[in-house]
């Protein structure tokens, strides 16, 4: 029997093992994919992530940041403007007095540093290349899991069930969880691009008529490409020959980091919302993507999934000290009054982000221009945004102020 069953062993799912992992509780993880301690990068792709410095201090608390640090490139600026007009905002992390205001890391390095953490501590039972396939409610009222190994079916129970699954539609239907979608008919193309010109630990954002344009300091020189395309150009932009994309991101983006010398390989990312609209199912929370798939323009999504994890750990905690039933309706309750009005600020924003910085249409486009100057030159507004971005306004958990969740 479990305390604590999570589903799906991404960075969202392993980063509450982590969480857990010097509890007296019996967590239990189901991941879809073959983890082991030789293969572990598997499961994570080459996306880089921007980790806001809230996520910084949540990974600092867990003990994962100084095995990822080496390799996490700080940005100490952010450059907002929109091509061809007049607006630009700029974002500096002295405003706020913190070090930084994110840092860019390798989804890769991340996810190998969390599982390292996951098997090297070795209360958690690990169950990969296994699926949830079914839940029911035992007579007991604790939950009863199907999972689906190679050979074989076993079944499971626990008080608290946890999905962090990543958002697998299927899943969330046959589970019966209640959700919105809705499909921006975009694209986020992905590269690292080379400059002739240092970055300075300047991120930039740039919106441009074929969508927004990010670029994040990666080393010296590289910078990771975000391109996000209207879903009829995709075809045409992935089809551009290495000569011609540059040409075109040098069109679209200036000559602020000098020449675009080289880009590495494309990788598209069709993009969405999604949010479950309640967390509905008995002794089950859901978090991570499989609660909020956002848009990529803010880079908000991880971010957002780590909170979850830090607010659900206190729940969890607190709970244990106590001495509440995990998983019951106070629980829950307990759990997204923390969390919830963090998610809905954050998928608000992003989706109105979205819907402003995507649209052409020239009163929009004047009105977003003259939000980019008023922003600039408004102090209280701009550190609100700031603090958002910086995810500095979730609940104040102990992993959000950088300390160990125990
Ligand atoms: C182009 C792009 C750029 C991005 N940039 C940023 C950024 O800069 N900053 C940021 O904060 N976020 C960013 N994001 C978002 C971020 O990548 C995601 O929010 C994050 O990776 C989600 O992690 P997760 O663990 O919730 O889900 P996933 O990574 O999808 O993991 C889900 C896991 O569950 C497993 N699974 C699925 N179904 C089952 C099942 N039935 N049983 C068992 N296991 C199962 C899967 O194998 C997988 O390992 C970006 C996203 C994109 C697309």
């Amino acid at each position: 029997m479990y305390d604590v069953l999570i589903v799906g062993g991404g960075l969202v799912g392993a980063s509450l093992a982590c969480a857990l992992r010097n509890s007296a509780l019996t967590v239990g993880l189901i991941e879809a994919s073959a983890w082991t301690p030789e293969q572990q990068s598997i499961g994570y792709d080459d996306r880089i992530i921007a980790l806001n410095y809230g996520s910084q201090r949540i990974l600092s608390g867990l003990g994962v940041w100084h095995q990822v640090d080496q390799q996490a490139t700080p940005i100490h600026h952010i450059h907002v403007s929109d091509r061809g007009r007049f607006g630009f905002a700029r974002l500096d992390h002295q405003q706020l007095n913190i070090p930084a205001l994110g840092y860019t890391v390798r989804a890769k390095t991340l996810g190998q540093a969390l599982q390292r953490q996951v098997y090297q501590h070795a209360t958690t039972q690990l169950f990969t290349a296994s699926q949830l396939t079914d839940w029911q409610t035992a007579d007991d009222g604790l939950l009863q899991v199907t999972v689906q190994q190679a050979t074989e079916t076993v079944t499971l129970k626990t008080r608290l069930l946890v999905l962090a699954d990543g958002g697998n539609a299927s899943l969330r239907e046959q589970l019966g969880i209640v959700s919105t979608e809705q499909d921006y008919q975009q694209t986020a193309i992905i590269a690292t691009v080379t400059m002739s010109e240092p970055h300075r630990n300047v991120a930039y954002e740039r919106f441009t008529q074929h969508g927004p344009l990010a670029l994040l300091p990666l080393s010296q020189q590289e910078c990771s490409l975000v391109w996000t395309v209207a879903q009829d150009k995709v075809d045409e932009a992935l089809a551009l020959t290495d000569h011609e994309l540059l040409q075109t991101l040098q069109q679209q983006f200036g000559w602020r980091l000098g020449r675009f010398e080289r880009v590495g390989q494309r990788v598209a990312y069709p993009l969405k919302l999604m949010h479950v609209d309640s967390q509905a199912l008995p002794r089950t929370v859901v978090i991570g993507n499989a609660a909020h798939t956002l848009h990529p323009i803010a880079g908000q999504g991880f971010n957002l999934g780590l909170r979850d994890v830090a607010s659900l750990t206190e729940a969890v905690f607190a709970a244990v000290r106590e001495q509440q039933a995990l998983g019951e309706s106070d629980f829950i309750q307990a759990y997204q009054r923390m969390q919830r009005p963090d998610q809905q600020r954050v998928i608000r924003l992003t989706d109105t982000l979205v819907n402003t910085f995507s649209n052409d249409w020239l009163p929009l486009a004047m009105a977003r221009n003259v939000g980019l100057v008023a922003l600039d030159g408004l102090p209280p507004l701009k550190t609100w945004l700031m603090r958002q971005m910086a995810g500095l306004h979730g609940h104040p958990s102990r992993l959000l102020r950088g300390l160990p969740p125990l």
